[in-house]
């Protein structure tokens, strides 16, 4: 599950769809909850397969938390806390409901849709599995879509779970579950940030994934992997180290078990939790950012393996430092977004020496 959201769109991005109807505006018939935050609706962006738009539906665990958050893991993560209240079938449907008469305008140019809910899309406690399955029959019934990724963590993510999710198939769709490794270094993820996610269960998710690749096809079935670059138990000095170690990992385990891996790189901000338990720990500066992406797409090339790179710095509205935050996002916004279409690393040049 994510630390970090997808990227976040502002409407008047020059390489953005055209806008939908403003934010808010609904047939009227929605109730009051069910309209995502501003902050976590997004406009399309564009990934390596196309128009990418994330939607984030509610959780419906205890009080809408994503159940490691109330078990106290994940240090790092605020996105846990969900939305202050837990979805029902109800609610979640009309906010599904809502997706689809807002990004009306979108849908049919959608190549690559990524499903959020403050949580695990594949845990039926936190996404009833018929509620799982209406979402997915929208998502293959837009006409462009090549990839679907729903978050989710490593307990759900099984051979069983995902099947079904392969079961309907329609030729030309990819299912990719979505991963939070973060780091993968073993004291970082699971001490430091309390993960709670060993090895050993990151190695039976690529068997388990293993599998299916071989049932369905190699190109029904890949792994969506989240970095943090430059996370608690990191230091100045070894933060790309890390990043580009995490990345080495989970892209030979991708290889090794016949799984393609995307990376999605995340540069650690501070919010709550992270500022509560590593007060100290600053947030990922844009140069070490540009450093680790570039290392990792370096990464990617030397290992001749397809992989697509892109960068998330959205912070859902959690970043303490949010003027900050704001003003590093708009000097890299369009260097940052060309990157995530094309995975160039050319595109990023000058950025590193403007933030020195
Ligand atoms: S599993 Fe951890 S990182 Fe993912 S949403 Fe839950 S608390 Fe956050």
């Amino acid at each position: 599950m994510p630390f970090f959201w997808e990227i976040a769109l502002s409407d008047n991005r020059d390489d953005s769809l055209n806008p939908g109807p403003p934010f808010g505006e609904t047939s009227g018939s929605t109730m009051p909850g069910t309209i995502p935050r501003a902050e976590s609706r997004f406009q399309p962006v564009r990934d390596r397969y196309g128009w990418r738009l994330a939607l984030v539906f509610g959780n419906h665990a205890p009080g809408g938390f994503c159940p490691s958050y109330t078990h106290e893991r994940c240090f790092h993560c605020d996105i846990g806390a969900g939305e202050g209240a837990a979805f029902d079938l109800t609610t979640n449907r009309q906010r599904l409901a809502w997706f689809q008469e807002f990004y009306q305008p979108h849908l049919a140019s959608v190549s690559h849709l990524v499903l959020y809910n403050s949580g695990s899309v594949l845990n039926p406690r936190e996404m009833p599995s018929e509620m799982l399955e209406e979402i997915v029959t929208f998502a293959r019934s837009l006409p462009a879509v090549r990839v679907i990724s729903l978050d989710s963590r490593e307990p759900y993510l099984r051979r069983e779970t995902v099947g079904r999710i392969l079961l309907p198939r329609r030729t030309g769709i990819t299912i990719r579950p979505i991963l939070g490794i973060e780091s993968g270094d073993d004291r970082i993820r699971n001490e430091v940030l309390r993960k709670g996610m060993p090895r050993t269960a990151i190695n039976r998710v690529f068997k388990d994934l293993s599998k299916l690749a071989a049932e369905f096809g190699p190109a029904s079935i890949g792994l969506d992997v989240n970095v943090v670059i430059a996370g608690p138990g990191t230091t100045h000095t070894t933060a790309v180290v890390d990043a580009v170690m995490t990345a080495r990992h989970a892209l030979t385990a991708g290889v090794e078990h016949g799984v393609k891996v995307d990376l999605n790189l995340h540069p650690y901000y501070v919010g709550s939790r992270g500022s509560a338990h590593f007060p100290d720990h600053p947030r990922c500066s844009p140069a070490t950012t540009v450093r680790a992406v570039a290392k990792i797409a370096e990464l990617v090339r030397s290992m001749a393996t397809d992989c697509s790179l892109f960068i998330g710095w959205n912070d859902e509205g959690h970043d303490r430092e949010r003027q900050q935050g704001h003003r590093e996002i708009e000097q890299a916004r369009a260097a940052f977004d060309r990157f995530n279409h094309t995975n160039d690393t050319g595109v990023l040049n000058g950025l590193e020496s403007t933030w020195g």
